[in-house]
C-alpha cells in the first residue's frame, strides 16, 4: 500500500485541523481521489480532536460506507469492526472500541431523530455533500440546530469534489472553507459520431464495443464502465465475453447489490488488466486506483417524484454534463485518460448542465416525517440549506394527513381530518402513533403504510411486490390493439377486485418467459419494466423482513390486500359517478376518468394508484385514473371511522322550489351517496326561505308600503311614550320576524302568501298596541267627521294633508292629546299645498283671509267660508 501521506488531501492537512479549532465548521472541497473520506477522519483522530468519542462520516451509498470502512481499517492497522467501522441498513460493523465510524445518511437521521444531543460523537462528517441528497440537506441542517444549542463542541465538517461552495459558506457561516486542487491527469473525450438507436442496439453492446476499441489502442490501464443499474451491469459483463479484444482482461461488476467480497474483489489490484463495470458508486464515492479509460453509458437511475403514482420513482435517466465530467474524470486519476461518451457531441449539449438537489425534485412527505418525529412539527420554517418549494411542502402535509401519519393536535369536538374548526386552529400538524410506526419502514410512506397493514393482515409479500409493481416505470405497453387485449383476457383472466392483482398474473407470465421481449409484447407487457420489478421486490422484502415482518409465502386474501392499498392510496379514493360513463369523483374535490384498459369498470367504490393528466384531441385534459382496485363502504368506516359522516342537508330545489333534505354519507369530503330524504326539519326550511327573504330574492307579497308604515309608527311610539316599555323594530330584528313568519313554510309559494299582520303585531303586547292605536293612529278623525290618514315619517313630527274645505271649523290637532303636535299641509282643491303650518288657529287668522279672495275665484264651485 502506497503511504496515504502522500495523497493531495495532506497539503491542507494544517488548515482544515485549524478551521476545526477555529470555527468548529469547516467546508473541504477537493477533486475525488485526494483523500477527504479516508484521510480527514484519520486526521481528527490523530489530532486528538475526537477526544473521546466518534467521528461519524455520512455516506450517500451502503457500498462506499462499506468499503471505506474497511479501507480505514487497513490503514490503521485494525480489525473492521474495532476502532473503525460502519453502520448502513441490514449491515453493521461497530463495537464500543469503534472511533471512526462510516454510516449512511438515513441511519445518522434516525440517530438525531431520537438523540438531539448525539451523545458519544465528536464530529460529523459529511462526505459527497455535492450529490445533495435530501437526508443529507436535512442532517446537515439538524447537526447546525444541535451544535448551536445542546452541543457547542460538535464538529462539522462537509466535504465534496465539487461543491457549491458560495452556498455552503453562507450557509455554515461563521466556518473555514478549506480547498486543494489535487493532482488530476489531462482526460480526452470522445463521442459517437452516430447517436445511439436504442430499438436496434442494446447500451451494453455498445459499451462493449467501446471496450474493445479503447483496449486495443490505449496503453495499459484499466477500462471502467458506467452503467445505471444491476440488470445493465450484467448484461455489459455478459457482452464484453464476445469482444476477441477482451479475452485477456478480467472483467468485474460493482454495484450494491452484490456480495460484499465481489465488491471488495473489484476493486482489488491484478497484474491483468480488468474492466470494471459499475453504477454511479463509482463517479465520486469510491476511488478505483489504476483506471485510464472510461466508458460512459450516460445514464444513472434517478429518484424523482412522480405526481401521476404520488411517489417517488426510481428511472434510468440521462446524466447531467457535472456527472458526466466527474465521471471523465475518473480515467485522469493516475495517467492522463481517455474517456468514450456514449453519445453524441449534439446530444451533449442537450443536456442537463446540472442536477437539481432532491429537495427540489423528490417527495418530500417521509422526511418532513422524519422532521416531525424528532419534534420538528414546524417544516416550512425549518433551517433548509435551498427551502423546498412551498407546495411541495404543502402536499407533503396533506399525504401524511391523508394516511393519518400526522395530524393537528386534537381539539374538542373535531371532526374528520378535513373539518373546518380543525383546519382553522391552524399550525403545524404533529406525528401520530402510526406516523411513528410508519417511519420505521425506509420506504416512501404510502408504502410504510401498506406494510403497517400487511403485518397486521398477513400479506407482506404481496404488498411488497404491489410496491416494486409501482414504483418502476409503467408495467403496460400504451395503446395495444385489439389481439393484444385478447391475449391479456385469455391469458390472465378477467378480474373484478384489482388491478393489482391482473398485473401480478402478467408479472409472473413475463417472469416464466423469462422476460423476453416477444412474450412480452404478445400481452402487451414493457419488458424491461417487468425485468427491474424483481430486485426491487427483494429490496422492498429485505427492508420488511428488516422489520421483523413475516415474509413467507402464504395464500392472501384478497379483501385484506385490498384493504392495504386502501390504506396506502387513501387520498385517491373515487367513486362512479354513474353507471354509463367511466367518470369519477375523488377526494379533495378532483375528478377524472377511470382508464378505458382498467378491469374494473363494474365497481362502484374505488382507489386508484395512477392518476395522470392526458391531453385529449381538442386540446382539453383529461385525468384518467389507473391501476384500481374496488373497495367496500363498509371498509371505510372500519378503517376511517372519524372521517366518515352521515349528515342530512336541506336545499331550494331549483326545480319545485321547495326547500329538501338530502341525506349524505360522506368519506372527508367526498360524498359517497346522496339520496332525497324526508320532510326537512322545520326551522332549516325557514331558515333557507327567511334568507332568500332578507337577501331579496323572494318577496312575501302582503308585505306592503303599510307594513313599512307601521314598522316607523312602532318606532316613534317607542321614542315618544318611553313609558310603555316598547321597543323599535331594527333591521336585525327584522330578520328574526321573517324568520318566524317562514316558519312552517316548505317552499316559496308558502312564502308569497304569508300574511306579516299576525306575527308583526306581536311584537307588541296587547297594551302596548292599543295605546299605539289609540296615541298614534293611523287616520285621525276631523271635526267634519271625516278621517284622514296620519303620515309618520323617520323624523319629525306627523303630517296630515288636508283640503282645506275639510278643515274649516278645526282649530287645533295634535295627537296624545297635545304630547305630538302635528304638522298640517293645506291643500287646495286641486291638491296642490297651500301652506304647512302646525298652528291652524293662526293660518285662519293670518293666512287665510289673504288667499281666500284669489282661491275663490278660482275654484268657484267650492265652499268658501
Ligand atoms: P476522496 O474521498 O477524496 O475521493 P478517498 O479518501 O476515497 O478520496 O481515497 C484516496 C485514495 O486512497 C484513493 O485515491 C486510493 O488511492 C486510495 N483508496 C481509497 N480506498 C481504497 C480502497 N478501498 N482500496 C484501495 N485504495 C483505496
Ligand atoms: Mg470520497
Amino acid at each position: 500500500m502506497p503511504d496515504p501521506r502522500e495523497l493531495p488531501i495532506y497539503e491542507i492537512q494544517a488548515a482544515l485541523l485549524d478551521g476545526v479549532r477555529a470555527t468548529g465548521r469547516v467546508v473541504v472541497q477537493a477533486p475525488t481521489g485526494s483523500g477527504k473520506s479516508t484521510q480527514v477522519p484519520q486526521m481528527l483522530l490523530r489530532a486528538g480532536l475526537l477526544e473521546r468519542g466518534q467521528c461519524v462520516v455520512l455516506q450517500p451509498r451502503r457500498i462506499a460506507a462499506r468499503m471505506l470502512a474497511k479501507r480505514v481499517a487497513q490503514e490503521q492497522g485494525v480489525r473492521l469492526g474495532d476502532e473503525v467501522g460502519y453502520q448502513v441498513r441490514l449491515d453493521s460493523r461497530v463495537s464500543a472500541k469503534t472511533r471512526i465510524r462510516f454510516v449512511t445518511e438515513g441511519i445518522l437521521l434516525r440517530q438525531m431523530t431520537f438523540d438531539a444531543h448525539l451523545r458519544g460523537v465528536s464530529a460529523l462528517v459529511f462526505d459527497e455533500f455535492h450529490e445533495r441528497h435530501l437526508d443529507g440537506d436535512i442532517g446537515l441542517a439538524r447537526a447546525l440546530q444541535i451544535q448551536q444549542t445542546t452541543r457547542p463542541d460538535l464538529i462539522v465538517i462537509v466535504m465534496s469534489a465539487t461543491l457549491d461552495a458560495g452556498l455552503l459558506q453562507k450557509y455554515l457561516a461563521p466556518c473555514t472553507v478549506v480547498r486543494s486542487e489535487g493532482r488530476m491527469f489531462p482526460v480526452t473525450t470522445e463521442y459517437e459520431t452516430h447517436p445511439v438507436n436504442p430499438d436496434r442496439d442494446d447500451i451494453w453492446d455498445v459499451a462493449a464495443r467501446a471496450c474493445a476499441r479503447v483496449v486495443a489502442r490505449q496503453p495499459p490501464g484499466d477500462v471502467l464502465v458506467f452503467m445505471p443499474g444491476a440488470y445493465e451491469i450484467n448484461r455489459t459483463v455478459n457482452a464484453l465475453q464476445f469482444q476477441r479484444e477482451l479475452k485477456d482482461c478480467l472483467v468485474f461488476s460493482l454495484h450494491g447489490e452484490m456480495a460484499p467480497e465481489e465488491q471488495d474483489r473489484a476493486v482489488d489490484r491484478y497484474e491483468r488488466r480488468k474492466i470494471i463495470v459499475a453504477t454511479n458508486v463509482a463517479e465520486t464515492s469510491l476511488t478505483i486506483d489504476g483506471v485510464t479509460a472510461v466508458v460512459d453509458s450516460g445514464l444513472a437511475r434517478v429518484a424523482r417524484f412522480d405526481p401521476h403514482r404520488g411517489i417517488n420513482t426510481l428511472l434510468v435517466e440521462r446524466i447531467s454534463a457535472a456527472s458526466a465530467d466527474q465521471r471523465a474524470g475518473r480515467a485522469g486519476r493516475t495517467a492522463p485518460g481517455v474517456c468514450l461518451r456514449l453519445w453524441t457531441e449534439r446530444e451533449h449539449t442537450q443536456r442537463a448542465p446540472q442536477e437539481l438537489p432532491e429537495v427540489k425534485r423528490l417527495d418530500l412527505a417521509e422526511v418532513v416525517l422524519t422532521l416531525k418525529a424528532a419534534g420538528i412539527d414546524d417544516v416550512a420554517n425549518f433551517p433548509w440549506i435551498e427551502p423546498p418549494d412551498p407546495k411541495a411542502l404543502a402536499r407533503a402535509e396533506e399525504l401524511l394527513r391523508d394516511l393519518g401519519a400526522v395530524a393537528w393536535r386534537r381539539i374538542p369536538n373535531f371532526k374528520g381530518p378535513n373539518a373546518k374548526s380543525e383546519a382553522e386552529a391552524g399550525g403545524p400538524t404533529s406525528i401520530t402513533e402510526i406516523g411513528r410506526r410508519m417511519l420505521k419502514f425506509p420506504v416512501h410512506p404510502r408504502y410504510a403504510r401498506m406494510f403497517l397493514a400487511a403485518e397486521e393482515y398477513g400479506c407482506v409479500r404481496t404488498v411488497a411486490m404491489m410496491a416494486a409493481l409501482t414504483q418502476g416505470r409503467t408495467f403496460w405497453l400504451r395503446n395495444v390493439d385489439r389481439g393484444v387485449e385478447q391475449a391479456r383476457e385469455d391469458l390472465l383472466g378477467t378480474e373484478t377486485e384489482s388491478d393489482f392483482f391482473l398485473l401480478m398474473r402478467a408479472y409472473r407470465y413475463a417472469e416464466k418467459a423469462n422476460f423476453s421481449v416477444d412474450a412480452c409484447r404478445r400481452l402487451g407487457i414493457h419488458a424491461q419494466a417487468a425485468r427491474q420489478v424483481a430486485p426491487l421486490f427483494d429490496q422492498f422484502l429485505e427492508i420488511a423482513q428488516d422489520e421483523g415482518l413475516d415474509i413467507a409465502e402464504r395464500r392472501v386474501d384478497g379483501v385484506l390486500v385490498r384493504k392495504c392499498v386502501l390504506l396506502g392510496f387513501i387520498d385517491h379514493l373515487a367513486r362512479r359517478l354513474d353507471e354509463a360513463t367511466l367518470r369519477c369523483e375523488l377526494v379533495h374535490k378532483r375528478r377524472g376518468l377511470l382508464a378505458r384498459e382498467s378491469a374494473l369498470h363494474g365497481a362502484k367504490l374505488l382507489v386508484v394508484a395512477e392518476i395522470s393528466e392526458i391531453g385529449g384531441r381538442a386540446g382539453e385534459v383529461n385525468t384518467v385514473l389507473g391501476l384500481a382496485t374496488a373497495v367496500e363502504e363498509a371498509w371505510l368506516k372500519e378503517l376511517f371511522p372519524e372521517d366518515c359522516d352521515e349528515s342530512i342537508t336541506t336545499g331550494l330545489d331549483p326545480n319545485t322550489k321547495r326547500v329538501t333534505a338530502r341525506r349524505e354519507r360522506r368519506f372527508r369530503d367526498l360524498v359517497l351517496e346522496s339520496k332525497e330524504g324526508a320532510e326537512p326539519p322545520e326551522t332549516e326550511a325557514a331558515q333557507i326561505l327567511a334568507r332568500l327573504v332578507l337577501a331579496g330574492d323572494l318577496k312575501i307579497e302582503a308585505w306592503d308600503e303599510r307594513v313599512e308604515e307601521w314598522i316607523v309608527r312602532v318606532a316613534r311610539f317607542a321614542k315618544w311614550f318611553p313609558e310603555m316599555e316598547a321597543h323599535p323594530i331594527r333591521d336585525e330584528d327584522r330578520a328574526t320576524l321573517i324568520d318566524q313568519m317562514c316558519y312552517g313554510c316548505r317552499g316559496v309559494k308558502d312564502v308569497r302568501n304569508l300574511d306579516p299582520w299576525p306575527i308583526l303585531k306581536d311584537w307588541l303586547t296587547p297594551e302596548q298596541l292599543a295605546a299605539l292605536e289609540t296615541l298614534l293612529p293611523e287616520r285621525i278623525e276631523m271635526a267634519n267627521g271625516r278621517r284622514s290618514k296620519i303620515g309618520y315619517p323617520k323624523e319629525g313630527p306627523p303630517v296630515i294633508s288636508a283640503r282645506i274645505q275639510e278643515l274649516f271649523g278645526v282649530e287645533k290637532l295634535s295627537l296624545a292629546r297635545g304630547r305630538v303636535p302635528l304638522k298640517i299641509e293645506v291643500l287646495a282643491p286641486n291638491q296642490r299645498p297651500l301652506q304647512v303650518t302646525d298652528d291652524l288657529a293662526r293660518f285662519w287668522r293670518e293666512v287665510y283671509p289673504e288667499i281666500k279672495p284669489a282661491l275663490s275665484r278660482r275654484y268657484p264651485r267650492h265652499e268658501w267660508r
